[in-house]
């Protein structure tokens, strides 16, 4: 369990950041799910549930979601479902149970980059922005690349596009961390392949993407992308899979989201 010396809920995102970078040890509270695994020492949490940012809107370009959207409200709403299909819903429904995904925050979940995130490679295959108070606003894609720095992340847009989606992920158990997910999308002939849980974070195929954009849809093609797949991206071992299964995996499931957007 992490201790606090003390909380603070600050009324602006301007005051929530001062306060964040008053002391190195200062830190945001999201839900505190993860948080509460490790022994940190906090010297101030900063606590957002003050900022209004648990919401999801729309306007003709974008939907939004605020950083203190939880899982659960992503996996029910509307506006993600009519927008996107069952994409996101389908990226956090298996973790752990209702309870936990009342809790857990997408904005923790983005900023954290944490390699195994179920929902960080299904939002990677779609046109997904982040909004940081610092770092403004930027894609997820250059995010993900960015190196470490302190930061409030605010929101995330994804643009309406109406692209196919699908993801799909291995795990042991059901409710262990995956060994591997994927997710693939389809806009007009674009594709976009994203494999995460490698263990490393979730990163897009760019070559395979680009040949399956670019080549006629046909069986030998589709063969023939996610061997691409499989060798431009790295894989590591850990105590839950082997790199070798691991690529072999990425192949099987990036094959069964292809055909899924197809
Ligand atoms: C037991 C357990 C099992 C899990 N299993 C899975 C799984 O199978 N698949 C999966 O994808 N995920 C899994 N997760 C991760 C989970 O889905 C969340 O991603 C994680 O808990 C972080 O969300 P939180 O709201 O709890 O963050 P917190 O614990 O509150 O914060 C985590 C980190 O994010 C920082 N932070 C919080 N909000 C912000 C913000 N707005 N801006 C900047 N920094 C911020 C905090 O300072 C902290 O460093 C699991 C987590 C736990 C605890």
């Amino acid at each position: 369990m992490f201790t606090v010396i003390d909380i603070v809920q600050p009324n602006t995102v301007e005051e929530a950041y001062s306060i964040l970078n008053k002391r190195k040890t200062n830190q945001v509270i999201g839900g505190s799910a993860f948080l509460r695994m490790g022994k940190k020492r906090i010297g101030t949490g900063v606590e957002l549930s003050n900022l209004n940012l648990d919401y999801i809107k729309e306007d003709k370009e974008y939907v939004e979601i605020g950083s203190m959207t939880t899982f659960r409200t992503l996996e029910t709403n509307s506006i993600i479902k009519d927008n996107f299909g069952k994409i996101l819903e389908d990226s956090v429904k298996d973790i752990i149970g209702i309870q936990f995904r009342n809790v857990v925050t997408v904005g923790a979940t983005v900023f954290s980059k944490y390699g195994f995130s179920d929902l960080i490679v299904a939002l990677l295959s779609l046109d997904t922005e982040v909004e940081l108070y610092k770092g403004g606003r930027i894609s997820l894609e250059e995010f993900l690349d960015r190196d470490y720095e302190k930061d409030l992340l605010i929101k995330v847009y994804i643009k309406k596009e109406n692209k196919n989606a699908s993801y799909k992920s291995l795990r042991n158990a059901k409710s262990d961390y995956p060994i591997l997910n994927v997710s693939v999308s389809k806009y007009g002939n674009k594709f976009k392949l994203c494999v995460g849980a490698r263990p490393q974070k979730a990163t897009v195929a760019k070559k395979a993407s680009e040949f399956l954009s670019n080549n006629e849809i046909n069986e030998s093609n589709i063969d023939r992308a996610i061997e691409m797949a499989s060798e431009e991206l790295t894989f590591g071992s850990n105590m839950r899979a082997s790199k070798d299964y691991r690529k072999a995996m990425s192949k099987v499931l990036l094959k069964r989201a292809i055909m899924e957007v197809i």
